[in-house]
């Protein structure tokens, strides 16, 4: 004899059903079937809102009930198209008496824990007679039997308890003398000695199978649902999640208890002694192995089998100094709890016994509260301990698996994971037996939280990192297209799965919070794009709450650098090859650097010299190491690189300049580069990285251009200067040809200050061959004295910029 049970959704369309029909007649070819349904998918919750607004005089629930009714009445039809008039009969003489039902309760506005096991019970009854009457007309040899007749359970409505003498003497009398291939029993239901309906409890069909299992003692218990098992986190809120392919009892029961709603967690009780195996099943996908729940679950390679979570929690803490040391607190306040029937989901004490907390369920919070601030009236009144705190919108994580206690540090890696990811845990439960961790955190962080835990103890250390990039002109473009070739690359060679959640221009924005496929992104941020702002940009990446958030900011605008703190606050990380933020006043920087810290969000910018050279993550190292820069020497501009490469004798300054401007080496403003301006921003962060407290204003800057140049107002008259000031320019070559020198604009870094100018350099000197837009930075340390580090090459250019950009992302992601 087989026991198989049948979820809402498995039995949720015609369709389905039809999956089940073929099932069920597979396996009556070798044995005997009993088969347990659910309700129609949702019909019990509809049926409850019906009744609810039935009960608060609300005349909507006929439409409640009208659709209650064609949902029922149309599987009948496509199920059953020929000769279904007596089936139709029998399903709308059943719909009427659920309309009656609904009418009192509008009449009376009542709807008692009784009336309403009675209302929902038609979710069942109706199921079961549409299949088991599918099943006959297709010719099977099937019987639908009244679960409400042979599950006999006490009176305490909506999740009565089940007599088992009773019920299990029945359920063996019944099935002595069956003669069917395929019985089909009513989940869910039962009834009182006296006959009143009762129910098992929402997702009380899985117990009813196991009831029935365990009577009849079989070999195994199926459940079949619309997952393929249980599975190492809600497959919901975590796409990683795969099933679980063996589990213990005592596994099982802690993640259904813990929220792993495939299973009703009292189903394990009745199957547990019997050690009859249960098997969880996709009906949608039947080929699917799922999973086994046995006394074995040792196959496993894992430690952590699961992590489940609990929505809707409220904590509440009854502390203060007259508890310590005086027995009896806990028992008044657990008792109080009880009485009000409050299911305690978990409990911590400090040791110092000041104070107790514990979860339940958010819905029981206030008639908790009442009850134990009336409970301890006496000794609140006396400032012996303080009113009962309430905390609501929380939710409980739980880490679960057998395992567990045998291995070190597994509380330590989940904490780790989860404050790394600056999510606040309010309380932490870890049970004697070390099956279960369980952490209090905000609502709002669930599904980030579940996603961390999930890479951290089941994904094989891949790494997922959510990226956001806000400027995509050249070198955004160019960021974007390198993430799209590199992606597999770094999956499978750096365990790095690196996502483009959202993009942006300065018109339009586009997210997708499952990673853009970056096919055709420009079209569809023009086409799909909303209106872009940078506040809608950050709000959007908060409310995402992505783990491992990087903001990728690729414009050179200050608002956009302004909102780097709001980001690091929110433990999203910061990429920039924008270096206003980084050159602004120290005290900003410093912030920034200050938050990037207490936010565990790192915040990198090794674009703002030298495009993508390693010259600051080489700085960083050499400090980090122990060692201390005396001087930097430095060529920085490629555009001014450019330019005094390609000025001489034969061609005129504007032409260079106009040239450079044209192939992308300045920036939209040249007067920014020509008039020093951005070197010294360079050599101010390579200063600030060296330890050094300095401003732009510190650095001593000697122009090269001409009076006018520097006075212009306009690009375009700067422009003009350039044509009219030629022989000024011609000067400056001529005297450097004079002395056998190269023209080039040199940054210094001398004992904590800095100068930025033009240079005559002489033949033989590292810079004299500096070529076309090549930077090169000279790092004379204690280490490296005489010999200076030396880092050179392209300084400039989308491509380089771009690769720098994403060696910081990659930075993070092995971080
Ligand atoms: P049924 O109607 O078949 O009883 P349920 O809706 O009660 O199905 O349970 C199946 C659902 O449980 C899945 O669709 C899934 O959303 C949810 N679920 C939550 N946690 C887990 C988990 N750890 N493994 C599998 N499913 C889970
Ligand atoms: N139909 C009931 C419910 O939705 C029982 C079940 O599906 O297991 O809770
Ligand atoms: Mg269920």
């Amino acid at each position: 004899m087989k026991v198989l049970k049948f979820g809402g959704t498995s039995v949720g369309s015609s369709k389905n059903i039809n999956n089940v029909v073929s099932i069920l007649n597979n396996y009556a070819q070798k044995d005997q079937v009993i088969c347990v349904v659910s309700a129609v998918g949702g019909v019990t919750d509809k049926l409850l809102e019906a009744g609810y607004l039935a009960q608060t005089k609300n005349s909507d629930y006929t439409d409640k009930f009208e659709t209650i009714k064609s949902i029922h009445l149309n599987l009948v039809k496509e199920l059953i198209p020929e000769h279904n008039e007596t089936v139709l009969e029998t399903v709308t003489t059943k719909l009427n008496g659920l309309k009656s039902l609904l009418d009192g309760i509008y009449l009376i506005n009542e709807l008692s824990p009784k009336t309403s096991d009675k209302l929902v019970s038609y979710g069942e009854l109706l199921s079961s007679y549409i299949i088991a009457e599918t099943l006959k007309s297709r010719g099977a040899n099937a019987e639908r039997k009244n679960s409400q007749e042979l599950i006999t359970t006490n009176a305490n409505f909506t999740k009565a308890e089940v007599n088992y003498p009773i019920t299990n003497t029945n359920i063996q009398d019944y099935f002595k003398n069956s003669t069917f291939d395929i019985t089909i029993l009513p989940g869910f239901i039962a009834s009182t000695a006296t006959g009143e309906f009762t129910t098992l409890g929402r997702g009380g069909s899985d117990f009813t199978a196991a009831i029935v299992a365990a009577a009849l003692e079989v070999e195994q218990l199926e459940i079949w649902t619309d997952v393929s098992g249980m599975f190492t986190a809600n497959p919901k809120l975590v796409k990683q999640a795969m099933p679980i392919e063996k589990l213990s009892y005592q596994e099982a029961m802690e993640l259904s208890h813990f929220g792993a709603k495939v299973l009703y967690p009292p189903t394990v009780q009745p199957v547990l002694s019997l050690q009859i195996p249960i098997h969880i099943k996709n009906t949608l996908e039947p080929e699917a192995v799922g999973t086994i729940i046995s006394q074995d679950s040792t196959s496993a390679t894992n430690t952590a089998k699961g992590i489940t979570n609990i929505s809707n929690v409220a904590l509440l803490t009854l502390q203060g100094n007259g508890m310590v040391g005086i027995p009896g607190f806990s028992r008044r306040l657990f008792q109080t709890l009880a009485q009000e029937k409050i299911n305690i989901i978990l409990i911590t004490q400090a040791s110092s016994e000041h104070s107790i907390c514990f979860g339940i369920d958010e819905k029981d919070a206030e008639v908790a509260k009442t009850a134990i601030d009336a409970e301890f009236e006496n000794e609140i009144s006396l400032n012996k301990i303080d009113p009962i705190l309430v905390e609501n919108d929380l939710s409980i994580i739980a880490l679960i698996g057998d395992n567990m206690k045998s291995h070190q540090g597994i509380s330590g890696k989940m904490f780790s994971a989860l404050g790394k990811n600056n999510i606040n845990i309010r309380a932490i439960a870890q049970g004697a037996s070390e099956k279960n961790i369980s952490a209090v955190i905000a609502q709002k962080d669930v599904k980030k939280a579940l996603n961390i835990l999930h890479e951290v103890f089941f994904e094989g250390n891949i790494k997922q990192l959510n990226v956001f990039i806000t400027g995509v002109g050249n070198v955004g473009e160019r960021l974007v297209e390198q993430i799209k070739q590199q992606r597999k690359y770094l999956k499978d060679n750096l365990k790095i799965n690196l996502r483009v959640i959202g993009l942006s221009n300065s018109r339009k924005m586009l997210f997708n919070e499952d990673g853009l496929t970056l096919k055709n992104w420009k079209e569809q941020l023009n086409e799909d794009g909303i209106p872009a702002t940078l506040e809608g940009f950050l709000e959007t990446v908060k409310s995402l709450n992505l783990r491992n958030s990087i903001f990728v900011d690729v414009t050179a605008n200050k608002d956009v650098a302004d909102l780097y703190a709001q980001y690091l606050k929110h433990s999203i990380a910061v990429v920039a090859c924008n270096k206003i933020a980084c050159s602004s006043a120290f005290e900003k920087y410093k912030e920034l650097k200050t938050l990037s810290y207490k936010y565990n969000a790192p915040y990198l910018f090794e674009t703002n010299v030298g495009a993508g050279l390693p010259v600051i993550d080489t700085l960083n190292n050499l400090i980090a190491s122990g060692d201390k820069v005396t001087s930097i020497q430095a060529v920085l501009s490629g555009s001014l690189n450019f330019v005094f490469n390609n000025f001489n004798d034969t061609t005129k300054f504007y032409d260079v300049v106009k040239q450079a401007a044209a192939e992308g080496y300045t920036e939209p403003d040249p007067r920014i580069d020509l008039s020093g301006v951005d070197v010294a921003r360079k050599i101010l962060i390579l200063a600030r990285e060296s330890g050094t407290e300095m401003n732009l204003e510190d650095i001593e800057n000697t122009p090269f251009l001409s009076e006018a140049g520097l006075k212009s107002d306009t690009v375009d008259d700067f422009y003009q200067t350039l044509i009219a000031d030629e022989a000024h320019y011609q000067n400056l070559f001529a005297s450097a040809k004079a002395n056998k020198a190269q023209l080039k604009y040199v940054a210094e870094f001398n004992n904590g200050k800095a100068k930025v100018g033009l240079r005559e350099i002489p033949e033989g000197h590292p810079f004299y061959n500096l070529k076309g837009k090549d930077n090169i930075v000279m790092f004379y340390t204690q280490r490296y004295p005489e010999q200076p580090m030396i880092i050179k090459g392209a300084g400039a250019g989308a491509d380089v910029t771009a690769s720098g950009l994403f060696a910081d992302i990659i930075r993070i992601g092995n971080n």
